[in-house]
């Protein structure tokens, strides 16, 4: 899987999430922090996700050109 590709998954799996999230009827009854387990959660799968196809989730480089800090990675 090319970058283009995981990068096209990433936006298609955040557009899901976040329609979830806002739909009231579906997720209505979370409370914040509930909101924020399951980000954490689908997070670090995004993260998984990346690395099980040699990429890193923060800075998109392959993974053995990757320099990135620590676990705690973001996208910008
Ligand atoms: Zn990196």
């Amino acid at each position: 899987m090319t970058i283009f590709e995981l990068r096209k998954a990433y936006h298609s799996s955040l557009d899901n999430i976040r329609g979830w999230l806002g739909d009231s009827s579906v997720s209505g009854k979370l409370t914040a922090l509930d909101r924020l387990s399951i980000l954490d959660a689908w997070h670090q799968e995004m993260v998984e996700f990346f690395e099980h196809h040699g990429h890193c989730f923060a800075c998109n480089r392959r993974l053995d050109r990757c320099h990135c800090p620590g676990e705690d990675r973001w996208p910008e």
